[in-house]
């Protein structure tokens, strides 16, 4: 019975062009920018809110019972009467600095058309089916990222409401007198989710290099940073012999090349130094100090640590045999998140109905998906990123075809699903 009507929904997908439609939804909404030229939409802008009302009409008329919570997330329901669970598909829709028009809102696009289709076709799930554009993932304004979607996990924390903008604004002004317990009343229990599931955009050239139009997440890659100060000894650029030298930033270029060294070995290890600084330097003084970050991630925390206490050792060595002091501090660490392998199959069933190979890939980005995986199960499909690969960037571009596909594969998991 579940595989005729399977069969039918399939048929009249086949009419859908859900591809055009997504692309066509993200140019517009592209058109709400806090910029005259490019697309920047920051948490609570003018822009950014006419990206939610936008949202919630598209909503709206796609069928859904669509609200903007006390967050800004914007919350379209595809109704299962008798049902007690919530499947979530969703991401963000706020950008960073001058970003591209698919990152976060082809997930949040692609599960709207997908939605639309199946109250269109009078298909009721065994769940109610939760569209969900966060407000905030990139962090942008305040410096905290996943507001958004922490806040519907359940992981929002409180001190945010202390935070200040670069204008001395503070998110708990900006969401008023009751907003730190309005936020917390969003939150989810495990209870209540029967998953979590996001498309979006790789911001990778790895299924391009693969000619592969999507790809399967198995984790999303958990990043360690530090901030490392090197102290070395100032002096005069003509007076001071090379060998009698303690230059910080000679040590500092040392260290850069070997975490690329020691990161070059790995297959999910990443290591960069994005990052670099002399304080006060000028052109006639040897640096006597020498700022660095230094961002390490991999597929698991393992492999990650097993790179940290290596590059830490070697930082140590550098600074002993250069004479200066290396105070390397630690500012944030997030375990690596792995996608169930439940979603992960049936992503994989999904696409080989296409006549695609499945192809499983990381993701070295973070993603408002980690937010639910202590929650409940997750998955991710990871959709061609054009241009080499680039994201972040007004360059980020799909194709209207492989936007096609990705809802495609997402309708004929959900209609799989028990
Ligand atoms: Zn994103």
């Amino acid at each position: 019975m579940l595989k005729d009507r399977v069969v039918d929904i399939g048929k009249s997908a086949q009419d859908a062009r859900f591809g055009a439609k997504i692309v066509d939804m993200a140019r517009r909404l592209a058109q709400f920018s806090e910029s005259a030229d490019g697309l920047t939409c920051t948490f609570f802008s003018p822009a950014h809110k006419a990206t939610a009302s936008q949202l919630r009409e598209w909503m709206h008329s796609a069928g859904l019972k669509a609200e903007i919570d006390a967050i800004g997330n914007v919350v379209g329901r595809h109704p299962s009467p008798g049902s007690a669970k919530a499947l979530i598909v969703g991401s963000h829709y706020d950008t960073v600095i001058n970003g591209g028009m698919f990152d976060g809102r082809l997930g949040i696009l692609t599960a709207l058309v997908v939605a639309e289709h199946l109250r269109c076709v009078g298909w009721r799930l065994p769940f109610h089916l939760d569209v969900v554009a966060f407000s905030e993932e990139e962090g942008v304004r305040f410096s905290a990222p996943y507001l958004g979607s922490s806040a519907i996990a359940g992981r929002f924390k409180e001190a945010t409401m202390q935070y200040r903008d670069a204008n001395g604004i503070r998110f708990g002004d900006l969401m008023g007198d009751t907003g730190a317990s309005a936020i917390s009343a969003l939150a989810r229990s495990a209870s209540t989710l029967r998953g979590y599931l996001e498309v979006h955009i790789e911001q990778g050239p790895v299924l391009l290099q693969k000619g592969l139009p999507v790809g399967i997440v198995t984790s999303i890659a958990g990043a360690v940073r530090f901030w490392i100060t090197i102290d070395g000894v100032a002096g005069h650029a003509g007076t001071v012999p090379m060998l009698l030298r303690h230059d910080a930033a000679a040590a500092a270029a040392e260290i850069v090349l070997a975490v690329e060294r020691r990161c070059a070995g790995g297959a999910t290890l990443v290591g960069t130094v994005g990052q670099l600084a002399v304080p006060r330097g000028a052109i006639n003084v040897i640096p006597g100090r020498c700022e660095l970050s230094l961002d390490l991630r991999a597929v698991d925390d393992g492999t990650r640590d097993a790179a940290v206490a290596d590059i830490l050792d070697t930082i140590k060595r550098i600074a002993e045999r250069r004479g200066v002091t290396a105070n390397v501090k630690e500012i944030a660490r997030q375990a690596a998140v792995p996608c169930a392998k439940g979603f992960q199959s049936s992503f994989a069933k999904a696409i080989s109905k296409t006549g695609i190979e499945p192809f499983y890939l990381v993701s070295g980005a973070g993603h408002d998906a980690a937010m639910f995986a202590d929650l409940t199960d997750i998955g991710m499909l990871f959709v061609r990123c054009g241009n080499g690969g680039i994201s972040h960037s007004p360059l980020e571009t799909i194709t209207e075809e492989d936007a096609d596909l990705a809802a495609r594969v997402l309708l004929d998991l959900l209609v799989n699903m028990d």
